[in-house]
């Protein structure tokens, strides 16, 4: 009887471990143990469903969220639709949108803002010398994209720095640059 019990103990320390990812193809879940892959690099994975390859980048505990992203994250916001999110930035563009089955964007933000669009927006981190630039830009969604309450015009392309607030759909950003000392 003991036995039994520390073998439901074993099992249930192994699936506290265990995250799951949703396919963007066919919606399944796949499991995989988080606690073997750092936050913020690039998986790939394959779907025993549909057999498509993947490839996902790891979001990290709010708690954790300040350390180890070379070029910032992204926050956002918790709101009726979604909980709040940590998404890493990367080099080069980024595209922002709400996650659908189907389409495979770099950045998807998991929620249920209909006003957001599955392509919304695009942050893009240049390194220009020694400087490290963000932009946005929006792709032109049905709702727009706004930088601190300001409307994006067509093809703008908008400088934002560090806790700037940018709005798609109903839905806040926040980004947030590397810490100094950090590289990029
Ligand atoms: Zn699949």
């Amino acid at each position: 009887m003991t036995k039994y019990f520390f073998k439901l103990w074993i099992l249930s320390r192994i699936f506290a471990f265990m995250k799951k990812i949703r396919c963007p193809k066919c919606d399944n879940f796949i499991s995989f143990d988080e606690t073997r892959v750092e936050p913020g690099v690039s998986l790939v994975f394959h779907c025993n469903h549909c057999r498509k390859d993947f490839s996902v980048r790891l979001k990290v505990k709010a708690g954790k969220e300040n350390t180890g992203y070379p070029f910032g994250y992204i926050i956002v916001v918790e709101n009726v639709f979604c909980e709040k999110q940590i998404i890493p930035l990367s080099l080069g563009e980024n595209m922002f949108g709400r996650r659908s089955k189907g389409t495979v964007i770099s950045s998807p933000i998991e929620t249920g803002d209909m006003s957001m669009d599955r392509k919304h927006c695009i942050i893009s981190v240049e390194q220009k010398q020694d400087k490290t630039i963000y932009t946005v830009k929006d792709f032109d969604s049905v709702t727009g994209t706004f930088v601190i309450n300001d409307i994006l015009r067509k093809n703008e392309r908008r400088v934002i720095s560090d806790s700037d607030i940018i709005t798609i759909g109903a839905t806040t950003l926040i980004l947030k640059l590397p810490e100094p000392g950090l590289p990029g």
